[in-house]
């Protein structure tokens, strides 16, 4: 039987797709990933996945997982052969359990992360995973990436907070590692492997998260600076201040909002821009008017030493998102402003501002009107730095002649400062030339060997990752 009709008769036709627009499962958001699938299948159940696995690999044909595909690497698009199957977790959305004594939910994998929030706040409880693609990403896909977000400062990356892992894997298992244990030294943790494995080691049907009292609390605070430097003080101070209570420290250049000032209308409500600017998130068990004067304390502070030139406090929720909804909105006003050159890069806290000024001066000598436009997660070191076309080039022309002399001003100074080039967005199809270049030998030498014995028919997601090396 012809593999399609194989996989018709285990998932019913409707769920087989491989006729008409497969355009929204075979491109990427951003436009840039674009490839062909032989077909997209929608399994509903970890049975389903484990018997499409089975198909494809009998006929060799390879599969790529794909979540909510707003991932921003390229790694849950097909590539251009017409002979990869997408394997969509869309049908896999039940909540199947919430405990609130052991302070856990287990969702299924194409569960989206919104749905998860809100289903632990309708339990009085808090999921704190927390990313401006919220409304479309999946939880397996949050996991798979190894997602992080706005309040890793406070909560971790997706992998702190997921105890437990449902995987389909590359031989058509289903592993069971599901379970709201927060010690288990049971031999090699699997639930990490798996984790940040960006659909090449296995697929994840469905995960126990972590869940947290829900914060009495919140503020939001938005500080105009004058300098980096300035940033981190700030930072160190919010720290002492407000202790576990800090949740969110994130910086945004002067450019990176003027450029959402001509893109969204929202960046009119903006209390007026410095040069960067700092929103700052708290959150406390106590009550608001105690976690407001810890602000409005930290924030004297800031200011009689000349850290913050000027502050707005929110004083209502709707305020706190107004301001939160500034912050997401750069990098989709980013995409509207036309090509750019991403880096998604992280560094100790403690090189941040050394980093910033010597890649900034060696960019702008060798390439003087270049855009720097520079945002990201401060609070746990990692920077969205992406540059564009002088005014007046042809944008894609000058970014395809110096894309890669840009990129190795950035990267080579990250790894010297003992950074990593791909923080939180993974490798996908984009990184895979710079991971080969820039990760120890050894490392990729036993990345290649877990990959083998995991994957030895390499049938899930090829040529991401570590690429087609072995073939
Ligand atoms: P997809 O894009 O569908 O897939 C991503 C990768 O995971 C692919 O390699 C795919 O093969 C694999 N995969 C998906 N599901 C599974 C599964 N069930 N099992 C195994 N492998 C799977 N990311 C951040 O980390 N922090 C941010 O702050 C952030 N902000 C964003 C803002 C915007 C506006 C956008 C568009 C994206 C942002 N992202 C951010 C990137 C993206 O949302 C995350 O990478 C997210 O975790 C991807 O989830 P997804 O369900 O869309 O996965």
């Amino acid at each position: 039987m012809h593999v399609l009709d194989q996989l018709a008769t285990c998932l019913g036709h409707a769920h087989v797709k491989h006729e008409g627009d497969l355009s929204a499962w075979e491109k990427d958001w951003s436009g840039r990933y674009q490839g062909r699938a032989m077909a997209v299948v929608l399994p509903s159940t970890p049975e389903q996945v484990a018997e499409v696995l089975h198909i494809c690999a009998a006929a060799t044909i390879s599969v790529v997982p794909q979540g909510g595909n707003t991932g921003m690497v390229g790694g849950g698009v097909p590539d251009g052969s017409g002979r990869q199957v997408v394997v969509s977790t869309r049908r896999l959305d039940r909540i199947r359990a919430l405990d609130s004594a052991n302070l856990t939910l287990t969702a299924e994998a194409g569960c989206i992360l919104q749905t998860i929030q809100s289903h632990a706040q309708a339990h009085g409880l808090l999921f704190p995973l927390s990313l401006a693609s919220q409304g479309s990403c999946t939880i397996g896909g949050n996991l798979a990436t190894n997602a992080g977000g706005t309040q890793v400062l406070r909560y971790g990356n997706a992998r702190e907070l997921c105890l437990g892992l449902e995987v389909v894997t590359a031989g058509g298992k289903i592993w069971d590692g599901l379970g709201g244990l927060r010690k288990d030294n049971t031999g090699y943790d699997l639930r990490d492997l798996f984790v940040g494995s960006e659909g090449t080691l296995g697929i994840i049907t469905a995960a126990t998260l972590k869940l947290q009292p829900r914060p009495r609390s919140q503020l939001t605070a938005w500080a105009v600076l004058d300098s980096v430097r300035d940033a981190m003080a700030l930072l160190e101070m919010s720290r002492q201040r407000l202790g576990p209570d800090l949740t969110s420290f994130e910086l945004m250049s002067q450019q990176s909002i003027s450029l959402l000032a001509i893109h969204n209308p929202i960046a009119h409500s903006l209390p007026p821009a410095g040069p960067w600017n700092v929103l700052v998130e708290a959150c406390g068990t106590g009550d608001e008017m105690a976690l407001g004067e810890s602000l409005q304390g930290l924030f004297e502070q800031a200011m009689t030493q000349g850290i913050v030139r000027d502050v707005v406090l929110s004083t209502s929720l709707a305020q706190s998102l107004n301001l939160w909804h500034v912050r997401e909105a750069l990098p989709l006003a980013q995409s509207a402003a036309g090509p750019a050159l991403r880096h998604d890069v992280s560094l100790p806290i403690s090189a941040i501002d050394d980093f910033l000024s010597e890649t900034n001066a060696a960019l702008r000598a060798a390439f003087p009107s270049i855009h720097i436009l520079c945002f990201g997660h401060l609070g746990d070191g990692n920077l969205h730095y992406n540059m564009q076309a002088p005014e007046g080039t042809d944008a894609h022309a000058y970014l395809a002649e110096h894309g890669d002399a840009i990129q190795d001003i950035v990267w080579s100074r990250v790894v010297h400062r003992g950074g990593s080039i791909a923080a939180e967005h993974g490798i996908g199809q984009k990184m895979v030339a710079p991971l080969q270049r820039y990760k120890s030998p050894v490392a990729l030498e036993l990345m290649h060997a877990i990959k083998k014995s995991l994957d030895p028919l390499f049938v899930l997601n090829p040529g991401r990752v570590l690429g087609n090396a072995h073939l």
